[in-house]
């Protein structure tokens, strides 16, 4: 059987100009007044100042219900903010994954009591959650996860370690999968999503540094970490469904190809006018990649508007778009080298970015979700396999 994905043609309405004109002069503003600085890297990084300012404009949980702390604006409102944010390179990462994955999960699975208790907090930049899916031996193969939550008077016991989890240690809570009844035949039954207050007996949260020497991700080891009932996620043993829902959101936003364009922007305009013929061929096709990219994911942006879960689109969103990523850092790389940009003098910033560019990248085609893992997804989404 051969599935056809989709991609319904989709522009963002002009009334939408007006936001991302506000996001531009907020993030000139707070350039000018030396708050939020020029970023001399492409990394994702925490401000806790620039998301509790960016809340107070209403741009955290934008979507999301008023009664929550939403604002009840459009998918589409939210996605020309969060263009601007990421073409800008603004410290997002403190609120990141809350506000795009953790507040539409709860959205969807989540009990009253628990929407009213998280929604508002993380609406607010002050409520902080990481993502527990990953394990030792467990990254690709997720449904063969360890960690395991025993059911205990009143709630659960979980004991195992999750691996590769962001922002950890700034967070205040993990959604965690484990197992909550040994495999058996289906291996994605018997799989829940617990959330873990971070500050309890038994969580131990440990650096790990990346190649660049930052710590942006962590080991969480969770040693009879005690979680009660009316802490689980959706229904038990119902996690492997509640978690491919939440993918989509993850692998088909801005963030699967706007990285390092801060690059690309700081290098096009180092060359200015001075650029070869063979520079702005180059630059031309990165450039109209990008928009392609673009397209596709404001489609996909409409069609979760719409209700949809276009999971074989969001796949292949995300493996054009991240491969078009690492793509982008090696043409620069070349480019800077045949134009000769005085990367130590005058363009220093082009040689910082770049220097961080080379580190970065490697990751893009690994974060939520390996290339191969997506390539296998687009396949059997379309009944290749
Ligand atoms: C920057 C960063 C942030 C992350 N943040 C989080 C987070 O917040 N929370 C979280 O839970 N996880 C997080 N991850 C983990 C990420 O989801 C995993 O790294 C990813 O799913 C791959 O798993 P793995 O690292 O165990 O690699 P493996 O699964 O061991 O894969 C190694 C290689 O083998 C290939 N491979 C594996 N299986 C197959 C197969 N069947 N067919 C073909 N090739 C295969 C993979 O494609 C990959 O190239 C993060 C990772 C990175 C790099």
């Amino acid at each position: 059987m051969t599935t056809e994905f989709h991609f319904p043609r989709a522009e963002l309405p002009e009334s939408i100009e007006k936001l991302r004109q506000e996001v531009r002069d907020f993030i000139a503003e707070e350039r000018r007044n030396g708050s939020t600085p020029r970023p001399k890297n492409v990394g994702m990084f925490v401000s806790f100042d620039f998301t509790r300012k960016l809340a107070e404009r209403g741009w955290i949980g934008m979507t999301w219900p008023k009664k929550y702390g939403g604002h009840e604006r459009s998918t589409l409102e939210r996605y020309a903010v969060t263009e601007e944010l990421l073409s800008a390179g603004a410290p997002v990462r403190a609120h990141w994954i809350p506000d795009r994955q953790t507040g539409p999960l709860l959205l969807k699975f989540g009990t009253e009591a628990q929407k009213l208790k998280y929604l508002p907090g993380i609406a607010a930049g002050t409520c902080i959650f990481s993502i527990g899916l990953s394990e030792p031996n467990s990254g690709s193969d997720l449904a063969s996860l360890r960690t395991r939550a025993d059911k205990v008077e009143g709630g659960w016991k979980i004991h195992g370690t999750k691996l590769w989890n962001s922002n950890s240690h700034n967070a205040h809570f993990m959604i965690t999968l484990c197992r909550t009844e040994p495999p058996g035949e289906d291996r994605h039954a018997g799989i829940s999503q617990l959330i873990v207050d971070l500050s309890s007996p038994g969580v131990t949260v440990r650096p790990i540094i990346n190649l660049a020497g930052e710590h942006d991700f962590n080991e969480v080891v969770l040693d009879g970490v005690f979680v009660a009932d009316d802490q689980v996620l959706g229904k038990v043993g119902n996690g492997w469904n509640q978690v491919s829902a939440e993918l989509a959101y993850e692998r088909s936003g801005p963030e699967r190809w706007l990285s390092a364009f801060r690059l690309l922007a700081e290098l096009t305009e180092s060359l200015g006018k001075k650029a070869s013929a063979s520079a702005c061929r180059q630059l031309g096709q990165m450039f109209s990649h990008l928009l392609s990219l673009r397209q596709m994911s404001i489609s996909i942006a409409v069609m979760l508007q719409s209700g949809s879960a276009p999971h074989l689109e969001a796949a292949i969103v995300k493996d054009l778009g991240t491969c078009f990523e690492q793509e982008m850092v090696r043409v620069a790389r070349d480019l800077v080298h045949a134009e000769g940009v005085d990367i130590h003098g005058r363009h220093r910033l082009v040689g910082e970015l770049l220097d961080h560019a080379q580190m970065w990248s490697v990751i893009y085609t690994v974060r939520g979700g390996a290339k191969e893992i997506m390539r296998g997804v687009i396949a059997r989404g379309l009944g290749l396999r």
